[in-house]
């Protein structure tokens, strides 16, 4: 069967005077992820999720459109582990500006960036194309969007391959986690009392916190609680994209008439 919301699947006949409202880039990255979980992490859950939620919001609003992810994503700060692949952000900007003129070309103007790693930064960049084109750019870190639920699944906070995300992996793809060979994740706390307060920040060298490539512990991950968090992510997603999709673009758009 031809997914019709996937640009990769769909075709030039059905494509063919149909408006497109709404494209979804999902964005990932190949770097570890503790012993344990795949390389592909980040762009295999980033991947699955944009599609659930562009498949759902289809039925809703036959005008959405899942562009096929970037896997590579910014991390030269995990270089010291094998094999991390590292595209800076500069590049990345240079693609996403160039698709998001495509898009614009066919007549997109709203473009989700669908992102599922913490060190891409796009808000720079959605800043200037925003300026410089008559398009509007959302992104959505989607480890964030259920945030206030966090809580009341997990118990233990996760920064990289801990908790959350080991559970994230055992609800999407557990043939690919070796929950055995994990470390704890423990991180080797900054010297200084600013930054581990967090009213300073730097970018770290994950090598200098420890030799797992991890910032939490896997330790109580389950794919019930991954799905849990993932239902809640996708139910919201969703229902943004339906929106967006039937919204019309005004001199307020997206703040209210
Ligand atoms: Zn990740």
């Amino acid at each position: 069967m031809i997914n019709e919301w996937d640009l990769s699947q769909t075709n030039l006949y059905r494509l063919t005077g149909r408006e497109i409202e709404v494209a979804v880039l999902p964005l990932g990255a190949i770097e570890p992820h503790n012993q344990h979980l795949p390389e592909g992490m980040d762009w295999f859950h980033t991947t699955h999720i944009a599609r659930e939620i562009c498949k759902r919001a289809w039925e809703k609003s036959n005008n959405i459109l899942c562009l096929p992810s970037i896997p590579y994503g910014v991390d030269c700060n995990l270089m010291d582990f094998p094999i991390t692949i590292h595209v800076s952000q500069a590049t990345l900007d240079l693609m996403i500006q160039d698709i998001v003129f495509s898009l614009y070309q066919h007549g997109i103007q709203k473009i989700v960036l669908f992102n599922g790693h913490g060190g891409n930064d796009f808000t720079p960049l959605i800043r200037q194309l925003q300026c410089d084109l008559d398009v509007h750019l959302f992104l959505c870190n989607w480890w964030r969007v259920g945030m206030d639920k966090y809580k009341e699944i997990f118990e233990k906070p996760d920064d990289h391959a801990g908790e959350f995300e080991t559970s994230i992996a055992l609800a999407l793809f557990p043939e690919l986690v070796e929950l055995e060979k994990a470390g704890s994740g423990e991180v080797r706390p900054f010297r200084f009392e600013a930054l581990n307060k967090g009213w300073v920040q730097t970018s770290r060298r994950f090598s200098r916190m420890n030799d797992n490539c991890a910032a939490g512990n896997p330790a109580g991950a389950s794919a019930e609680k991954g799905k849990k968090y993932l239902e809640i992510v996708i139910n919201r997603m969703t229902d943004f994209l339906v929106q967006l999709a039937q919204d019309q673009i005004d001199m307020n758009f997206p703040h209210i008439k």
